[in-house]
């Protein structure tokens, strides 16, 4: 499918205003996935989509899924107060985190959230903070690998989250025994896998695993969420995943499964980070340089800091070049950043049209897992973010200043310079400790 970006007039009339480069949204777009989504599980009452925070952590982003009656997954005590501070409140919150701090457990609890626990060790320490509710999910890991039509996908076994099948079926035990009385299942198991099978295949698998925990143990298992893990195509050749139909073969295994017993209605819900925010963004940069030695690079005002997964995971971030959308691409470029780092490449060996100083650049896809996987090395500053409406544009996160870098320092020249660093510890810290 062939890769588009806002044009060029639009691009440089907010370039205008602020500064390359910045992560630029697509709001309605956002709004269109969130209602195909719904649509496809429209046949579940209970189906709701828990955002992954993660993916874009912004409060104007969230507010955009809650109107379209998405929850928040979180995982962080910072995802938390971010999923309050837009009024998701009790079912609406999922959080799915690991090695959870006590502070966060306690603030979960607060808001109502509905705790995916990781581990059954979690089961006395959440007891002791914030205490044991009457709902609660738990994250199950099947171990080996993950056959999804007949090819390995992943390898549970390696993976640090969840729990055995004979730890469910002792934590439900245990939880039964200490007040609980609604339970959840959920596992994840594939990252960015567009096979359609995927989906239908883990609702099986937890919904085989709800009826034996409930025939074994009388347990009433309310909800499978089948989390994240669906891909997108982030190579022009690559197709996207089909959501109704991946819907529909969701309804299948609940129609043979679970339909017509006791269990029935259950709720079918997701954790959708990268399917939902991915397409809908890109990271605008300017060509600043070009630089011609063994290769030919392109010098971008974007670094890794910006946007870390191709240096990361050698991830593939298709790259246009506005106003030059139909010009041959008749070179062949490394596109990169200016970090002290030589894995600081957008991209390698790419064909591309003629880049000069001055072009502006855009990368795809780089909605989820880009802004919010960002990080200052190198002194370099996090990026804006734009989101694009009916009406126009707005801004949803300004750009770092110098200021902002040093506002946790006490230095001379830089912030201060008293000796005394200000402030509390941030809520949560070192909760716990005897
Ligand atoms: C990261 C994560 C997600 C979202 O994953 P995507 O691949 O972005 O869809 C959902 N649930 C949990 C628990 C996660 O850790």
């Amino acid at each position: 499918m062939k890769k588009v970006a806002p044009e060029k007039q639009l691009l440089e009339s907010i370039a205008a205003q602020i500064p390359t480069p910045f992560h630029l949204y697509d709001g309605p777009a956002l709004e269109k996935r969130a209602q195909d989504l719904n649509a496809a599980f429209s046949w579940n009452e209970g189906f709701r989509e828990y955002f992954a925070v993660k993916a874009t952590p912004n409060p104007h982003i969230l507010e955009l899924l809650k109107a379209q009656g998405c929850g928040v997954d979180c995982a962080s005590l910072c995802e938390l107060k971010m999923a309050r501070a837009v009024g998701f409140r009790r079912e609406e919150i999922m959080f799915s985190s690991n090695q959870t701090p006590a502070g966060e457990f306690e603030l979960a609890r607060e808001l109502g959230a509905i705790i995916n626990l990781d581990d059954i060790s979690h089961i006395n320490f959440l007891q002791e903070h914030g205490g044991i509710p009457k709902v609660i999910c738990l994250r199950y890991n099947p171990g080996g690998d993950a056959v999804v039509a007949n090819q390995v996908m992943g390898r549970p076994e390696e993976a640090k989250f969840g729990m055995t099948r004979d730890q469910i079926f002792e934590s439900v035990r245990r939880l039964q025994a200490m007040g609980t009385e609604e339970f959840g299942l959920h596992a994840f198991l594939v990252s960015n896998t567009r096979a359609p099978d995927y989906y239908p295949a883990m609702a099986a698998m937890l919904m085989e695993l709800a009826l034996e925990i409930h025939r074994e143990l009388g347990a009433k298992v309310f909800m499978v969420n089948l989390s994240g893990g669906i891909g997108i195509p982030y190579r022009p050749e690559e197709e996207p995943v089909d959501i109704a139909k991946v819907g529909e073969r969701v309804r299948e295994a609940y129609d043979s499964l679970i339909r017509g017993t006791s269990l029935h209605p259950m709720r079918v819900v997701t954790e959708l980070g990268r399917y939902m925010t991915g397409p809908i963004g890109w990271l605008v940069a300017r060509a600043i340089h070009t630089k011609d030695i063994y290769k030919q690079y392109i010098g971008l005002d974007a670094t890794a800091c910006n946007l870390m997964r191709p240096a990361m995971y050698g991830a593939y971030h298709h790259i246009t070049v506005p106003g030059k959308e139909n010009a041959p691409c008749d070179r062949v470029y490394d596109v990169v950043g200016s970090l002290c780092e030589n894995n600081d490449k957008f991209a390698v060996d790419r064909k591309l049209p003629e880049i000069l100083p001055g072009d502006l650049v855009v990368i795809h896809d780089t909605g989820a897992h880009g802004h919010s996987m960002g990080y200052n090395y190198n002194g370099k500053l996090r990026s804006a973010e734009v989101l694009l409406t009916d009406e126009g544009y707005r801004l949803i996160r300004r750009a770092e200043t110098p200021e902002d870098y040093f506002a946790t320092l006490d230095y001379p020249g830089l912030n201060g310079g008293t000796g005394q660093l200000q402030g509390e510890p941030p809520a949560g810290w070192g909760a716990g400790r005897p």
